[in-house]
């Protein structure tokens, strides 16, 4: 059995309670290189074989969970934040189905979780934004034109970017052809939840050079929005004089 599992954001803690009894069973764990913890290869049985996928090619893993497979033992595969983003989990099931190798898939945490929680922030503000877009700048993996970094800026939802600390130039000027202003709010989180996490409140026009200023060249997220301003309308559901299906309007 293989069980794609995800790590979470950084700390050891924020796997989840399935995810964490799974990599102490394991017989095998392979993990994704420098984003996953290597604490958490310390909660493994002793005679656990241990492999980081950083150096092994789409092959080279599916080699190893078949060997394990036919010695009838169990396979992590440890993935950073939740395996179904960036996570290349696709064309490894698709083998595996092809093999006839069964798996299941635990989820985790998000990085682009971890990340709201240490800029204490709310990615789904009434009237600011109640949309959050996940994408990364276009790198050696291509993103699809109709994808591209403005369009998806010019509806002003949240955005979470992924992958891209490297490319804040571009990045930025993408963003204000996309119709945001130099000042719209921004922030780059660098490792949320690890120990060593660093929070940097910005702006779309200020992005490269605080990431240049604080060396953050990658392990880091950039959010952008009016979420990470101060103007909002108050939600619905805790308003007083607004019945649900739950609570009944005050009188008063
Ligand atoms: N599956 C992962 C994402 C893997 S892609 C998830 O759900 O989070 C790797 C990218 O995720 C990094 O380049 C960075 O942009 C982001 N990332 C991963 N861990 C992070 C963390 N602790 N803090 C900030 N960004 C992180």
């Amino acid at each position: 059995m293989i069980n794609f599992v995800g790590a979470g954001p950084g700390a050891t803690d924020l796997i989840t309670v399935r995810g964490q009894k799974l990599v102490t069973e394991a017989d095998v764990v392979i993990y994704a290189g420098s984003l996953v913890n290597p604490e958490l290869l310390t909660l493994t049985k002793e005679d656990c074989d241990i492999y980081n996928s950083a150096n092994m090619t789409l092959e080279e893993v599916i080699a190893v969970m078949e060997k394990a497979e036919a010695e009838e033992k169990m396979t992590v595969r440890l993935h950073t934040g939740d395996p179904s983003l960036y996570g290349a989990i696709r064309e490894q099931i698709d083998l595996l189905e092809a093999k006839e190798i069964p798996f299941k898939v635990t989820p985790g945490v998000s990085s682009f979780c971890g990340v709201a929680a240490a800029l204490n922030a709310e990615y789904t503000l009434p009237d600011v934004s109640q949309t959050v877009i996940i994408t990364r700048m276009e790198g050696r993996t291509p993103v699809p034109d109709k994808e591209e970094m403005s369009l998806l800026a010019s509806h002003q939802a949240t955005m979470a970017i992924f992958l891209s600390t490297g490319l804040l130039d571009s990045l930025k000027s993408r963003l204000l052809v996309g119709g945001y202003s130099e000042e719209t709010p921004a922030a780059i989180v660098y490792k949320a939840t690890w120990p060593e996490e660093k929070v940097f409140r910005c702006t779309v026009g200020t992005l490269p050079e605080t990431a240049k200023n604080n060396n953050i060249t990658k392990t880091a997220m950039i959010v952008v929005g009016g979420f990470l301003g101060n103007n909002y309308e108050r939600s619905k559901l805790y308003d007083p004089t607004f019945t649900h299906e739950f609570r009944e309007a005050s009188k008063k």
